[in-house]
């Protein structure tokens, strides 16, 4: 039987140990998923032990995106562009990483494209799924402009350095600012890519007061719960809204290719599943 995890802190809120249960046994295959709590003062040694454990691969989940990096043998150009890896394989010895968060994003705003392109977006947080979106929003589309919204502020400012160019400037914001509602009321469309709102704190919203128009789109990377207080505060207000369970299947079935070699249709696999 081949191992494989998800590592996290907090960990608890992820469906990805159902899922990919679920999906191995739709494949056939006599593996096991589970999740693992690694604080991220002992990220060094739980990586290690890990390894040393054979495990077959991994999936990293907040906050270890980014500071796994250097604990890996190996990894991938998208990882080097992205500075975030979501997905680890481990074979003959060695740790590669991936970022299919980058797959499940493109999943997730591709039916908001048209939006996208030459409208101004918000981007709320800075951390290993910021750096996945703002790739893809800076390599596959042609924003007017970004805007990088963090409660750190140089983080917001690191990112924006990272990411921006002369064709799509990417400016960082703190989220803590007096104009808050200009600022978001001038934005079409708009990421929470914090972990504000999530299970177990689903009275939160990384935009607790600000009020939205109904020509805006919403999208949360959340997934647990399907909807965010983000989300309903937009959609009551009329915004086209979207939650984080399409980019979850997403990326989920992209690591499952990674470390399987097959191709499964998770949407299949959790409607299967009940959801
Ligand atoms: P991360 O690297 O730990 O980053 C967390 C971000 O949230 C940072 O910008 C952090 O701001 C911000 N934040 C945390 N607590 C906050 C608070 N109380 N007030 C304001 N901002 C706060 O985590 P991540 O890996 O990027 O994941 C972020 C979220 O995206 C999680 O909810 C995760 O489940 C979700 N996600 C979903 C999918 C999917 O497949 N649907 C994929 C990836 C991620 P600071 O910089 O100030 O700390």
């Amino acid at each position: 039987m081949q191992r494989y995890a998800i590592i996290g802190h907090p960990v608890s809120h992820s469906d990805s140990p159902r899922l990919h249960h679920a999906a191995f046994a739709a494949a056939n295959l006599d593996c096991r998923y589970e999740p693992i709590d690694i604080d991220p003062t002992e990220l060094r040694e739980g990586i290690a032990s890990l390894k040393a454990s054979g495990i077959a691969g991994f999936n990293v989940t907040i906050p270890h995106k980014e500071a796994i990096l250097p604990l890996l043998d190996r990894v991938d150009d998208t990882v080097r562009a992205v500075g975030a890896a979501n997905t680890v394989v481990h074979r003959d010895g060695i740790l590669t990483g991936h970022n299919t968060d980058i797959h499940g994003f493109r999943a997730l705003i591709a039916p908001f494209e048209t939006a996208v392109n030459g409208g101004a977006v918000g981007v709320l947080g800075a951390g290993g799924a910021s750096r996945a979106v703002l790739h893809v929003l800076t390599t596959s589309f042609t924003a007017r402009r970004i805007v990088v919204l963090n409660r750190t502020t140089e983080r917001a400012e690191q990112i924006a350095a990272a990411f921006s160019s002369p064709g799509v400037p990417v400016v960082p914001e703190s989220l803590f600012q007096d104009d808050l509602q200009g600022l978001v009321g001038d934005l079409d469309v708009i990421i929470n890519t914090t972990s504000v709102g999530m299970k177990p704190y689903t009275d939160a919203s990384p935009l607790e007061d600000v009020k939205f128009r109904k020509n805006q789109i919403v999208v949360d990377l959340i997934y647990t719960p399907a909807e965010t207080v983000l989300l309903r505060g937009a959609r009551e207000a009329g915004a086209t809204v979207a939650g984080g369970l399409e980019m979850f299947l997403q990326q989920a079935a992209e690591s499952f290719r990674l470390w399987t070699g097959k191709e499964l249709d998770m949407r299949k696999v959790w409607e299967g599943m009940g959801g």
